[in-house]
């Protein structure tokens, strides 16, 4: 067992507002420069929606380090300093500008000074790099206003005027927010396909930096990271990411991101794990088992023997000490809410999600009952809004049980509480329901 220490990040997604306060205060401390105007080391994207830079996901279209063998499960491209150097040429399937978005501005000027006249004077988007008039197509979270049923309320004279039937398929709408950060990944694979080697993962926790003298803007991690958040810089002609805030962690401070979140939904805190286990867990072959092999590398902070590997690996106690207090080790492990953001791209990413329940009005069966009234929820998931399969391809390659069984846990964990709040009986019953007895 070889003990390393992990700086990690949990984010409930039923608190996300989808303000965007965490993607402008991270624009304001990090990318607030020239040749970065496109760059959200933070972004908030719309679910469903295409994500920023726009299609990411789609694995194929950018062989974003990856391939696929003949079962059409991915695998890590065959890497070499030379083949990687030879398809530079080849490659990269990089995202356009297009795909990011042509950062824009507003002629304000000509909202201050236009004479006066029939109509109020209307901004025009500028290009931010060229300066020229410019026609937006295309943004980051362009997703969730193009539909615009987010404008129609219940009660809305439009709601009122359609069918019963599309009126039913109407509400079956969903839409729920998914803030992302680089995910410092266990087994980065964009450190692995840098041909400089200027990327590096720090031996104390874990962070993913790019060393800015050593990058000489191959852009291969751009291609590399399957997540998408590598960006280059055009201006300095070097990559750039999210540094998970050295400076302010080093200090004992967090995240710009987590201390500006208006739902603060974002839990920081250290993961201790078997540095050694990671590869294996990593090359685990069938998609499905990559959730609980990425579990199986944490390693118990309070456990004897792995307090006193820690202490032989020269991690200060302290530092043991703020993993046994971490919020992650809980979340992910003990409670076991907390679900990895695409496990199948086996980076083994360290910023994980606990998958939103809400809206919890059981709308399918139409029954009035909110999905967190258990009895109503269990057997019945695939009546939630958002269906267990779409958050299943988000989280887990698929799998829907561990999604079910995190939702079946939070709605519990809600009934629970929620007597409580309303000053009734305690119903262990509830609780026990879902194994969380004596939590
Ligand atoms: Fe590297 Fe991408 Fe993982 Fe961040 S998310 S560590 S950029 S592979
Ligand atoms: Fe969501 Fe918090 Fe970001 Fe607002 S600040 S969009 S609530 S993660």
């Amino acid at each position: 067992m070889r003990v390393m220490a992990q700086m990690s990040m949990v984010m409930n997604l039923d608190k996300c507002i989808g303000c965007h306060t965490c993607s402008v205060t991270c624009k304001q401390a990090w990318t607030n420069r020239s040749g970065v105007e496109y760059v959200w080391f933070n972004n908030v994207e719309s679910r469903p929606g295409q994500g920023y830079p726009r299609t990411y996901q789609n694995q194929d279209r950018w062989e974003g380090g990856w391939t696929r063998t003949r079962t059409g499960r991915l695998k890590p491209r065959a890497g070499g300093r030379i083949k990687k150097l030879f398809s530079i040429f080849a490659n990269p399937k990089m995202p356009a500008m297009q795909d990011y978005y042509e950062p824009w501005t507003y002629d304000y000027e000509h909202l201050l000074t236009a004479p006066a006249g029939d109509d109020t004077p209307v901004a025009r988007p500028k290009s931010l790099l060229t300066g020229k008039d410019t026609k937006v197509t295309w943004s980051a979270n362009w997703d969730d206003s193009l539909a615009g049923g987010n404008e129609i309320a219940a009660g809305d004279p439009i709601l009122q005027q359609m069918s019963e039937q599309v009126r039913q398929e109407y509400e079956k709408a969903f839409l729920f927010f998914l803030p992302r950060i680089c995910e410092h990944c266990l087994n980065p694979s964009c450190a692995a396909s840098c041909p400089s080697g200027a990327i590096y993962k720090r031996a104390e926790d874990g962070i993913v930096l790019v060393d800015q003298d050593r990058c000489r803007g191959w852009r291969m991690c751009v291609t590399g990271c399957p997540y998408k958040k590598i960006y280059f810089n055009h201006r300095t002609g070097k990559a750039e990411k999210c540094t998970f805030c050295f400076p302010r962690i080093e200090i004992g401070q967090p995240t710009i991101c987590s201390e500006t979140c208006v739902g603060r939904l974002r839990y920081l805190g250290l993961m201790l794990y078997d540095a050694d286990a990671v590869g294996k867990a990593a090359a685990v072959k069938d998609e499905h088992a990559l959730y609980e092999a990425q579990k199986s590398v944490f390693l118990d902070p309070h456990d004897p023997q792995v307090i006193a590997a820690a202490r032989a690996a020269d991690i200060p106690d302290d530092w043991i000490t703020a993993a046994q207090r971490s919020p992650i080790w809980d979340l992910i492990m003990k409670y076991e809410v907390a679900l990895p953001l695409h496990p199948e791209y086996r980076t083994m990413p360290m910023v994980w999600y606990i998958p939103p329940l809400s809206p919890v009005v059981d709308i399918l069966r139409d029954t009035g009952h909110d999905g967190e009234d258990l009895d109503n929820l269990f057997g019945a998931v695939d009546a939630l809004r958002i269906p267990v399969d779409y958050l299943a391809g988000l989280f887990t390659a698929g799998d829907p049980a561990p999604v079910t069984a995190v939702l079946q846990r939070l709605a519990a964990m809600r009934a629970y509480q929620r007597r409580i709040n309303l000053g009734e009986e305690r119903d262990e019953s509830l609780a026990a329901a879902v194994g969380m007895t004596g939590t």
